[in-house]
């Protein structure tokens, strides 16, 4: 990630010198401005991220590089505009069960084959549909863990897609038997597949994702579109070297900017290294999962994003939402940021 100024804390800690550098530092940059702190003491990460929090600055990368841990804080409050283009509630997202065929090392909600079903269920998701509609939701996004484990998978996309365009998350290993089945009748026109694919070549998705996931993941790309669905594919990445390599493999497939994700990995969940997030660095996307209403979707099991255990009637979720941010803006007008999951 490319910063403005670069520090160089060598063996300065809090405790012996750092924050003099830090506060001049900042005083050599702009609001906005991204800082880096270099160092080959990871201990004085937790030290900085308090800080962070105190000063209203935020941290939002985390990297090691050749053996030295480098953090990036952005200076100052987020821009007032951030966000604007998608209001609380124009996005909505289901969490369907949380179980998954995979069990990815940065999983940020640590679903596995072993992880227990949490399924919200068709009848819930069918009232959360015809009450989004009357709300004017203009997005729905299904998410699982794997939303093709569940044998009513079928029924729950077509009621999201009722409402609204809907967008399902998956890993795209499962469309052949009754996931064909399945993918062949969802309503092509109201229905588009992201697809989660990590790297040009199968090395780096498979470490991550297991042995084999990266050929069956594009053996599901291409059944998807064999049949007709739109299909968006999104990498999660650890380095802006990842993210620039994965975009020239998308170029040279000739994928449109409107069917790609690129993100980091968030350290949420399973995750052990990748971007810190707290609730004041996202945009609110309202989340619905089994266990209720959440500030965003890389959170959706961590009670710090929890927003309400009520999910009916989805207004007052909604409305649960909007207070929530408007207390967080209000009181400390921090960085919010986009943290783009689909
Ligand atoms: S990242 Fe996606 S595919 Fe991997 S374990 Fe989590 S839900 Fe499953």
């Amino acid at each position: 990630m490319r910063t403005t100024v670069e520090l160089n804390a060598g063996s300065k800690t809090f405790a012996s010198g750092l924050l003099p550098d830090l506060i001049a530092a900042l005083r050599r940059s702009r609001k906005g401005d991204l800082v880096a702190v270099i160092s080959s003491d990871p201990d004085i990460g937790p030290e900085l991220e308090a800080w962070c929090r105190f000063t209203r600055n935020s941290l939002v990368d985390i990297a090691i590089e050749e053996g030295r841990t480098r953090w990036v804080l952005r200076y100052g409050e987020a821009p007032e505009n951030v966000g604007e283009d998608r209001p609380v509630g124009s996005r909505l997202w289901l969490y369907t069960n949380f179980d998954c065929n995979l069990s990815c090392d940065y999983c940020c909600v640590r679903s596995s084959p072993t992880a227990p079903r949490r399924a919200l269920g068709v009848e819930r998701v069918r009232r959360i549909a015809i009450e989004a509609a009357e709300l004017g939701v203009s997005e729905i996004f299904v998410t699982g863990g794997e939303p093709f484990m569940l044998p009513d998978i079928g029924e729950i996309v077509a009621a999201c897609a009722t409402a609204a365009p809907t967008t399902v998350l998956t890993n795209g290993m499962l469309f052949g038997g009754v996931g064909l089945a399945t993918l062949r009748a969802l309503p092509r026109g109201r229905v588009t597949l992201q697809i989660s694919l990590d790297s040009p070549t199968p090395e780096r998705h498979d470490s991550h994702r297991g042995k084999g996931a990266w050929t069956r993941a594009w053996r599901g790309i291409e059944r998807a579109r064999a049949e007709g669905f739109r299909v968006r594919l999104a990498a999660t990445v650890s380095t802006d070297a990842e993210a620039e390599e994965f975009r020239g493999f998308l170029d040279s497939h000739q994928i449109s900017e409107e069917n790609r994700v690129v993100r980091r990995i968030a350290l949420r969940g399973s995750a052990t290294q990748g971007i810190a997030l707290a609730r004041a660095d996202l945009v609110p996307e309202v989340t619905i999962t089994a266990e209720g209403v959440f500030w965003h979707p890389v959170g959706a099991e961590d009670n710090d994003l929890l927003v309400s255990r009520e999910i009916f009637p989805l207004a007052n979720s909604f409305a649960a939402v909007r207070r929530a941010i408007d207390r967080e803006f209000d009181h400390q007008r921090r960085l919010a940021k986009i943290f783009n999951c689909a």
